[in-house]
């Protein structure tokens, strides 16, 4: 069979090159005649693990010193809860941005422990575009203003940063982090989950400015409380070592690969000529605002939706997977982080223009 290329939004397709390195060191890693697996948390080895993943990291995304970096056990799920119980710190409100199904599941979860003002919402004009900052009802008393820098479900994307004041930025950026240079001092708190760029589900990072920790609610559980995690170096309890592990690995992929500014090179160029191609298409289309398109999560639809399933089992078969859409928006969707390489945007298209032309 031809090359398979896998459009999944998460987990999502691994650098063959990381899935290599995993698969020849899985029974013996780094000569210690054991798995990665079999191997305690607090071992010599593993530490060294640790501490490498912190110093890529910081080098990677040029990460300032007083901000801690905490891989969290589970999804980002999670930091829907633990942001507002670490960040509210004695004020009892915050803002969000609605801009999508994973903004709107933050604001939901942050309001069991505050009141949430919504400063912008695109929920009752389609989520086609993101509301201009212009329009935004801030509130000078919030505690923090929590946006999703990547919408993965609904295919949009900020391209700008929130300009808040001295208020703390908190972005979910779950579906973008190290796809691009970032300007990590103007966030308070960025959040990833592991399953997209950053190598296997069970971990999320936490990126926090340290003058933000120390004050969580009292309720919060010792796991949740970003404090004790920066305390213990993230070693609280048992962590998942093997998506730490994976994670190393992409990071040092991303490395070799010639860092975050070679990433987002090449994912504006994928997308682009994606996006260039369902534009010119009579078949596929999409209708979010160019403004604010996204550039990991490509959504789009049939102007016939009753072939959707004709195409998917069609791109099945030409070893194109995982490009239908999320179950609560259905139509389709391809996923072109990090690890997509062009060969496979290009197969991609090859396969559409196909279809276009023997449907
Ligand atoms: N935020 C965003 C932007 C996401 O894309 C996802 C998952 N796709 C989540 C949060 C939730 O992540 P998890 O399922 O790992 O909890």
């Amino acid at each position: 069979m031809s090359s398979i290329y896998n459009f999944s939004a998460g987990p999502a397709a691994l650098p063959p090159e990381v899935i290599a390195q995993a698969q020849q060191e899985f029974g013996n890693w780094h000569n210690s005649g054991l798995s990665v697996l079999e191997i305690g948390h607090r071992s010599a080895a593993f530490v060294a693990l640790a501490e490498q993943i912190q110093s890529d990291l910081r080098e990677l995304l040029n990460i300032p010193k007083n901000y801690q970096i905490l891989l969290l056990p589970d999804g980002a799920t999670y930091q829907f809860s633990w942001v507002p119980m670490n960040l509210l710190r004695g004020n009892k409100q915050a803002d969000y941005v609605n801009t999508g199904v994973w903004s709107q599941k933050a604001l939901v979860e942050a309001k069991r422990y505050c009141e949430v003002n919504i400063v912008a919402s695109n929920a009752e004009t389609g989520r086609t575009t993101i509301p201009a900052q212009a329009r935004w009802a801030l509130n000078k008393n919030a505690a923090y203003v929590h946006y999703t820098a990547n919408e993965t479900i609904d295919g949009l994307e900020f391209s700008w940063l929130p300009n808040v004041g001295t208020v703390p930025l908190v972005s979910d950026m779950s579906s973008t982090l190290l796809s691009m240079p970032l300007d990590i001092k103007h966030f308070g708190l960025i959040y990833a989950g592991g399953q997209k760029n950053l190598g296997a589900n069970g971990l999320t990072l936490v990126i926090v400015r340290e003058d933000l920790l120390g004050n969580a609610l009292p309720l919060t559980p010792t796991l949740g409380n970003y404090q004790v995690q920066a305390e213990n170096h993230s070693l609280y309890n048992t962590p998942p070592t093997y998506a730490w592990y994976l994670l190393s690995l992409m990071l040092r992929w991303v490395q070799t690969q010639g860092g975050v500014v070679v990433m987002a090179e090449r994912n504006k160029r994928k997308a682009e000529k994606l996006y260039r191609f369902i534009d010119n298409s009579d078949l596929y289309s999409n209708n979010v605002d160019p403004c604010c398109r996204s550039r990991m999560n490509v959504i789009f639809r049939l102007r016939k939706p009753e072939l959707e399933k004709k195409f998917l089992l069609a791109a099945e078969q030409r070893g194109l997977l995982g490009l239908h859409g999320h179950r609560l928006v259905g139509g389709l969707r391809a996923s072109l982080y990090n690890a997509m390489p062009e060969a496979g945007v290009d197969a991609l298209l090859e396969f559409m223009e196909d279809f276009e032309k023997n449907m």
